[in-house]
């Protein structure tokens, strides 16, 4: 949050929402909207008008929250990351901490033209797995590393090791038989 915005800045629900969100950062809109009593339209507004006076909130999202990739005419770059596609259109990554969020923040973006919603992010997971044995394709703890001409195997075993190389040596002796 901006240390150096003086209070007074602020308007009456601008500074309870602050309040709110000081005691927790996680409340959702509809929480907020709810102990104050007003619509989350007023909620949104508070926050957009406290994101334009300088205040930054730093968003506690979870890695596999849900997301939409939302292309539109302008940028949305206040709603999360966002693209310049080369048609000339934007595409913004919006993020939530929940689908009713998530479609709550798509339905007042009045000039979106298409809306994926992602369930999870998939590659990050992959990544995460780590490495994987060139021959029976189940993870590896301490990498057997085996050079073979330009290739590098990585295998999980002696076992996986000592079966990689047969496998080679037939499929050489095939190439060689068909050349
Ligand atoms: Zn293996």
């Amino acid at each position: 949050m901006g240390q150096e915005t003086s209070v007074s800045r602020f308007t009456d629900i601008e500074i309870k929402v602050l309040s709110i969100l000081r005691e927790n950062s996680r409340a959702s809109v509809s929480e907020i909207a709810e102990r104050l009593g007003v619509s989350r339209v007023t909620v949104y507004r508070a926050l957009k008008s406290l994101v334009n006076k300088g205040v930054r909130f730093t968003v506690d999202i979870p890695e596999d929250s849900p997301r939409a990739f939302v292309v539109s005419r302008e940028s949305h770059a206040d709603l999360g990351e966002c693209f310049k596609l080369v048609d000339g259109r934007y595409m913004v990554i919006v993020r939530a901490r929940d689908f009713n969020e998530l479609v709550n923040i798509i339905d007042r973006l009045r000039d979106k033209e298409e809306v994926y919603i992602a369930l999870r992010p998939v590659s990050k997971q992959l990544i995460s797995v780590g490495l994987v044995c060139d021959y029976c394709g189940g993870p590896i703890t301490v990498p057997i590393i085996y050079r073979r001409g330009r290739r590098t195997y990585y295998l999980c075993c002696e076992t996986c090791l000592r079966e990689l190389k047969k496998k080679l040596r037939k499929s050489n002796k095939n190439k060689v038989n068909a050349s």
